[in-house]
């Protein structure tokens, strides 16, 4: 990172509290580059979070306004800001189990009402700070420990969720594509509209453990052979598709807003 950037990050709290070979102080830094690259201006910034380990990549380490909220409220306390303050650059830096689980609910009303807030969710596929336990994106047969013997239901598809939503930018990188990473993310921090950014950031001591990944190493192997670029993806067959998940940038700028008076699958014209 280059010395300038550093001017950015309350230098005296690092070392970040994560665990060794975590994901998310690669984010961390992607973040701050994202926001170089976008010429975002710090002081008409709000960083957003909510409880859990990825909570903490705003606040305490960015030297910006930040507010550090109750579990899965984030979206909520940001559609209040933005709203008192439409002028701000509202960014939401939380885990998927603050704002896909408990907070759910928040995230697609606001990809609904297409709020021109960037969301980044560092999707880490359980339950971290508070011991590893299932969450709804945890991968199906995936061990947590509250799912022993291999998770049963089908975790959210993230991405089709929120773009089913409405969500105007939407898109999908693990922290391994740092490159793809930060360009998408100085992209959906100047979107016209929701912009919503999947992270798939490693957790090595909850998920790692019990899933035969421990390492930072071992994680990268194993998402460069499931998380496959979407350009990719659209030349596969069903069956290659199959245990693939594809990544990039889903952007719907184009896609009308549906009226009140109905839509094109059979509402009043
Ligand atoms: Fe990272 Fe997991 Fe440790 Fe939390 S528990 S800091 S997500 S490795």
């Amino acid at each position: 990172m280059s010395r300038r950037l550093y001017d950015h990050l309350r230098l005296n709290v690092f070392p970040t509290p994560y665990c060794t070979g975590c994901g998310h102080g690669i984010l961390l830094g992607a973040v701050v580059r994202a926001m170089d690259e976008a010429t975002i201006d710090w002081d008409k910034t709000l960083f957003v979070s909510g409880i859990g380990c990825a909570a903490w990549i705003p606040s305490p380490h960015f030297k910006a306004d930040t507010l550090h909220t109750t579990h899965g409220r984030p979206i909520a306390f940001a559609t209040g800001a933005k709203l008192a303050n439409p002028e701000l650059n509202v960014v939401v830096a939380s885990g998927d189990g603050d704002l896909v689980a408990i907070g759910g609910n928040h995230l697609i009303h606001a990809a609904r009402r297409n709020l021109k807030i960037t969301v980044i969710c560092a999707n880490n596929n359980l339950y971290g700070m508070t011991g590893g336990q299932m969450a709804p994106t945890t991968p199906l047969g995936a061990r947590t420990q509250t799912s022993p013997w291999g998770a049963e239901e089908a975790p959210f598809d993230l991405c089709s969720l929120v773009r089913g939503a409405g969500g105007r930018f939407v898109a999908r990188h693990t922290v391994f594509q740092i490159h793809q990473l930060i360009k998408t993310l100085s992209k959906a921090l100047t979107a016209d509209g929701f912009a919503f950014v999947e992270v798939l950031s490693p957790c090595p001591t909850h998920f790692g453990k019990l899933n035969k990944v421990p390492t930072l190493g071992d994680f990268r192997e194993q998402m460069k052979s499931v998380y496959i670029d979407r350009r990719r993806w659209d030349k596969m067959t069903p069956e290659e598709r199959c245990d693939k998940v594809p990544t990039g940038v889903w952007c719907t700028d184009n896609i009308p807003l549906r009226s009140a008076g109905g839509n094109k699958m059979g509402g009043a014209e």
